[in-house]
């Protein structure tokens, strides 16, 4: 087995309740002897002037020493003159690609029992630049911007993940035929990279056919790409498909290799520090974690884990029915390890 002695992770425990499932995490993996030196960092409470977010510039520089990170849930304080805590890491750590994996969880009953796909969201540019502006009074625009570089550079980690995975499959979701230059260039990138892939089958769908496809039947689908906006719609359907977004991980990948792992759910305000919080999306975020530094083994261990305290059922939080506090819930995990 590989020693992980030597591995520096950045650790945002984040609000509400994440230093709650950050705890849970931290415990499931000292059970399972990985041994991650976490490099804690909160958000501040006053504004850093060099991000001018409530992020720190030291926080900014761990992810980029360390390359490697996890994150828990920020509430973005209300009030004017700072950036979201999301969009300053996802700008400064150049978070390009928003990455997925969505499975059917044995013994937790959803209308689909062979769900088993990955949502792969370009993340920097598309709908979401952020350039809108009135033209005349009653009038406004928005600008979707869609580059050769970054367009290519999201289709080349999707069809990269898909081969290092022994994924079959790479389904392009677009709008083509009526956005033609900027969801036709997104198709033309993937295509290009696509021809280097001849091991992966290559596919466009249209995104109406594709909705309306996942919810019919998502085992038709293998690793999905697309821009901005029609990743974030689709990521969601896809979490609902298996339960909800307490339990879908998630990993933002990085330019330079850095991998900042992250549970998609928020800060939860209503049930943070009453050990009610249910830890498996954070978890399962930290297994993509592991993944990602290809400890392979750990990762399946502490996975199998989760999975298997969650279909044996004993041991459930509220969210999925159960009445299990956040801490019996870990512990359960911890003694299946
Ligand atoms: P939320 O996801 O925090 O909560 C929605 C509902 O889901 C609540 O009822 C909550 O109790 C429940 N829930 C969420 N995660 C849960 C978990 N792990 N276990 C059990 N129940 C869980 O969404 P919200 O209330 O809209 O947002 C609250 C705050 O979180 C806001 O400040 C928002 O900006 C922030 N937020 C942050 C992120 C992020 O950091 N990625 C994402 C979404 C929202």
């Amino acid at each position: 087995s590989v020693d992980t002695t030597s591995i520096r992770a950045t650790l945002f425990p984040g609000d509400g309740i994440g230093p709650e499932i950050a705890e849970s995490v931290k415990k499931v993996f000292k059970e399972a002897d990985v041994h991650i030196d976490w490099d804690e960092h909160y958000v501040g409470t006053e504004i850093d002037p060099r991000t001018q977010s409530f992020l720190t510039w030291e926080s900014l520089e761990s992810v980029r020493r360390n390359k490697i990170g996890l994150k828990g849930p920020m509430a973005t304080p209300i009030g004017k003159g700072h950036r979201s805590l999301n969009l300053t890491l996802r700008k400064e750590l150049n978070l390009y690609a928003n990455v997925r994996p969505c499975y059917s969880l044995p013994g937790y009953k959803t209308r689909y029992d062979n769900v088993d796909l990955v949502t792969i969201r370009e993340n920097t540019e598309g709908e979401y630049s952020g350039l809108e502006h009135q033209v005349v009074r009653g009038v406004v625009e928005s600008l979707k911007i869609i580059t050769r570089q970054a367009s290519l550079r999201v289709a080349e980690y999707a069809f990269h993940y898909a081969k290092a995975h022994g994924r079959e499959r790479v389904s392009a979701i677009h709008k083509a035929n009526i956005m033609q230059k900027t969801d036709g260039l997104f198709l033309k990138c993937c295509r290009e990279v696509a021809e280097k892939y001849p091991e992966i089958k290559y596919e466009e769908v249209v995104i109406d056919n594709c909705c309306m496809m996942l919810v019919k039947n998502p085992a038709l689908f293998d690793v999905l790409v697309m821009p901005n906006l029609y990743g974030d719609i689709i990521s969601d359907l896809c979490a609902g498909l298996i339960g909800g977004l307490g339990l879908t991980p998630s990993c933002n990948i990085g330019e330079g290799g850095i991998a900042l792992a992250e549970a998609v759910h928020g800060s939860a305000p209503d049930i943070a520090g009453k050990n009610m919080a249910n830890p498996t999306a954070l978890l399962l975020s930290a297994v993509t974690m592991l993944r990602h530094l290809e400890l392979h083994d750990k990762a399946d261990r502490i996975q199998d884990a989760i999975l298997k305290t969650i279909a044996e059922g004993k041991y459930r939080t509220a969210d999925l029915g159960g009445s299990s506090t956040t801490t019996d819930f870990t512990q359960a995990i911890c003694d299946h390890l």
